[in-house]
């Protein structure tokens, strides 16, 4: 992956975390990236490269970029039904298709809808990532205003975002508000003092090696629900 001058940033930072992908949303996602000088990690799902060939040029441009491919399963499936065969199989599968796409293996995970147990914890051989996006965004059914309406996503982000967090949201495809609210909530955060960098980015900032088998929400010393300094869950 390629690398930043990360010596100069010394303002509040957010990885921005992007699931369920490559789509034809992600395209959109990557131009409101460049626009405010970000990058992002990508938890893809393995399937939707393999199927649809085209999304592994989106990949590629977003490693041009800066941003990490990680890793969101192949299928998208529930992990708490899986046995151990299953859960390596799925694992496995992304792996190999982004190291093929990227020359890079992924090096973080994120179980679909953050389900896992004792079992995938002990199979997956990665530090799970966690996140917070504030909003329902990957609903991208337009009948529903509590979480297809572009304010109301701009509003989670917002109300979320604090410095060393872990922003989750969704460039499946259809989803066509997400990029809009990412490029109104880039343009408030950045007005106020944001630096937004992807998650290898973000550790490497706040001095922590994240480990095989642990969950990780947040880093740097803050926990919106207890105020606690943590970066576990
Ligand atoms: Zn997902």
């Amino acid at each position: 992956m390629k690398k930043r001058d990360l010596s100069k940033i010394t303002d509040k930072v957010c990885a921005l975390t992007f699931d369920d992908g490559p789509s034809e949303i992600t395209p959109l996602v990557l131009d409101v990236l460049e626009k405010y000088n970000a990058t992002a990690s990508f938890f893809i799902v393995g399937h939707n490269v393999f199927r649809y060939p085209e999304n592994a040029d989106t990949m590629r441009r977003a490693v041009e970029m800066g941003c990490t491919i990680e890793n969101h399963t192949y299928g998208h499936k529930n992990l708490r039904d899986m046995d151990y065969d299953d859960l390596l199989a799925n694992f496995y599968a992304t792996q190999y298709v982004v190291n093929k796409v990227i020359g890079e293996e992924p090096i973080y995970f994120r179980a679909p809808g953050g389900g896992a147990n004792e079992l995938v914890y002990k199979t997956i051989p990665l530090p799970f990532m966690i996140g917070d996006c504030g909003s329902a965004d990957w609903n991208s059914r337009e009948d529903d205003p509590a979480t297809s309406d572009l304010e109301t996503r701009v509003a989670g982000i917002l109300r979320v975002a604090h410095d060393g967090h872990i922003m989750l949201m969704h460039d499946n495809a259809g989803n066509h508000i997400t990029p809009k609210a990412l490029d109104k909530a880039l343009d408030k955060l950045s007005k106020d003092g944001y630096t937004f960098v992807n998650l290898r980015e973000l550790f490497e900032i706040k001095g922590i090696t994240p480990k095989a088998g642990e969950c990780y929400q947040w880093v740097d010393v803050y926990n919106p629900e207890t105020g606690e300094p943590t970066f576990r869950v």
